[in-house]
């Protein structure tokens, strides 16, 4: 079946507008192609079978760029979740006792598909996040490299034989699916979050009930239908959506769900590892952060800027690793601020289909207005804008990116997360100050050094009270490497080989034979 469905995909997407189309006209066109695109699903998946709300209530989806409405998906709560969870809790019995090659398999195929509709699935989060589609198109890539790694990683799981300490028994370790796990993701990454979470989990047998961000629920929407042409059975990836909070709390209520695994803010991560008591489930976080990224005075300043550029301006900086502190040593602090502020002028604002644009526009006006927020705390205590500082004049949600120096650590724009396209310039004179600014918050996801020296890169790495550490680079996330943040940044890793434990049980089995002489 896979094969045939496969065959008519590609003859789908090979209609699909090119690259070169007038962008107004493809912003158009994109969107009533994408509606009659095999892939395209507007209703929630339960058991295999997709459905509406139970009583037809509807969310509205919109385009951030331009504010037209995509679909209508349903506003589902705790009766659908609770239907979710009933069927991921029968389709385990059966996943998990299939082989590790079997479900290998399928994931295998899963990947396979997503990246022959990467085209129709990097149009897809364009149109509901606002990102480049350059950028959606990487995320695609991104995201679908979790489902491979971990289809190969399935076939790995291995337990241990431990020595006993009697003569008479043996004594073995298993490694166990945790069982229904649930995954609530954000809208920033409306496909690599969810990868990298129902990968690792149905590799190792798991099911799962997925809550995407309702601000862009259709990528997950058409990932789940390429899982079901794929071969994964009914009930092992059910999607809901609609009142957070209701289908959170059915989630951690029910003694079936086993696992919460998060991405998204502190303040809800917070929440969830609370409900999670009642239960006493696993929980996995992946929660804001408030990277620094140091450039010290021995670094290569292309190097440096190239480097701090991505880092900060990647997906309007609304990522939890966007540089949020540019932490600059007096002796480079002008030389970087103007080469800096040159590369940031030349990003191009706009609509995420047109050609040559780096940044599309922010989610919506809640961030626009928190950026805002930000920018005129650190004004009103002495920070100069030296780049950018508004709203964009193509309007709705776009910001120009910005820059601002004199930025000082009990500002806004230096103690949290500003999550938009405004980079803040701190000062430092000594490597020992730029770790202490570097570390005197509560977050701890990524961080970022630019030096040339080579001791200085190993003392500074191992001071920096991050999970992530970024050396002379400014994108550094792949499904290989673990994921993850320490303090208030969250709990346990996504990606790489480690990344599977977070979905398994150890269990101890001793074996005796009293007959042995
Ligand atoms: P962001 O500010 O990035 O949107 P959130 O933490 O609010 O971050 O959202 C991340 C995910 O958590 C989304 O899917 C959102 O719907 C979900 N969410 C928000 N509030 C709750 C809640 N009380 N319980 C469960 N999930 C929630």
């Amino acid at each position: 079946m896979g094969v045939a469905r496969f065959a008519l995909c590609k003859i789908a997407s090979s209609t699909l507008p090119r690259m070169h189309h007038p962008s107004a006209l493809r912003k158009m066109s994109v969107a009533s192609d994408l509606k009659n695109s095999t892939i395209f699903r507007s209703q929630g998946l339960i058991g295999g079978q997709w459905v509406a709300a139970h009583d037809g209530k509807t969310l509205q989806v919109n385009n951030p760029s331009t504010g037209e409405i995509i679909a209508d998906v349903p506003f589902m709560g705790r009766r659908e979740t609770n239907d979710a969870i009933s069927s991921a809790y029968q389709a385990f019995n059966s996943w998990s006792k299939l082989t590790a090659t079997e479900r290998s398999k399928c994931l295998r195929k899963w990947y396979d598909l997503i990246m022959s509709h990467k085209e129709e699935l990097g149009q897809l989060i364009t149109l509901e996040q606002g990102k480049p589609l350059k950028e959606a198109l990487g995320e695609v890539s991104y995201g679908a490299s979790f489902i491979e790694f971990f289809a190969e990683e399935a076939k790995r799981v291995y337990g241990d034989i431990i020595p006993a300490t009697l003569a008479d028994r043996r004594l073995f370790v298993l490694k166990q699916p945790v069982g229904v796990v649930g995954a609530i993701t954000p809208w920033n990454f409306p496909l690599a979050m969810i990868t990298r979470k129902v990968g690792p989990a149905l590799a190792c047998g798991c099911t799962v009930v997925v809550k995407p961000s309702e601000l862009t629920p259709l990528t997950a929407l058409a990932a789940a239908e390429l899982a079901l042409q794929a071969g994964i059975p009914p009930g092992v990836l059910n999607v809901v959506m609609g009142n957070a909070s209701d289908i959170g709390d059915a989630l951690l209520e029910s003694p079936q769900v086993r696992k919460i695994t998060f991405t998204g803010s502190t303040a809800v991560g917070k929440k969830l590892m609370a409900g999670a008591a009642g239960t006493v489930k696993r929980i996995s976080l992946e929660l804001g952060g408030n990277a620094p990224c140091i450039v010290f005075d021995d670094a290569d300043l292309d190097v440096a800027v190239k480097g701090a550029l991505a880092a900060k301006f990647r997906n309007s900086g609304q990522t939890c690793v966007c540089a949020n502190r540019v932490i600059v040593q007096e002796g480079i602090y002008e030389k970087f601020a103007e080469a800096f502020s040159k590369a940031v002028q030349n990003l191009q604002v706009g609509d995420g289909f047109t050609e040559g644009v780096a940044q599309g526009p922010l989610i919506n006006e809640a961030a626009v207005q928190k950026v805002e927020s930000f920018l005129q705390d650190a004004l009103s205590k002495g920070a100069k804008v030296i780049l950018g500082g508004k709203r964009h004049s193509l309007g709705m949600t776009f910001y120009e990116p910005t820059v601002v120096t004199d930025v000082k650590s009990d500002m806004l724009l230096a103690r949290e997360e500003v999550f938009g396209p405004v980079a803040p310039l701190l000062r430092f004179k000594t490597e020992e100050e730029a770790i202490r600014i570097a570390n005197d918050t509560n977050a701890g996801l990524a961080a970022y050094i630019f030096t040339n020296n080579v001791q200085r890169t190993w003392r500074v790495s191992e001071a920096l009270e991050y999970g992530l550490v970024g050396v002379n680079e400014g994108i550094i996330s792949t499904e290989v490497a673990p994921f993850g943040g320490v303090k208030q940044s969250g709990l346990g890793r996504e990606g790489s080989k480690y990344g599977i434990d977070e979905y398994l049980e150890l269990k101890y089995v001793c074996l005796g034979d009293m007959n042995r002489e």
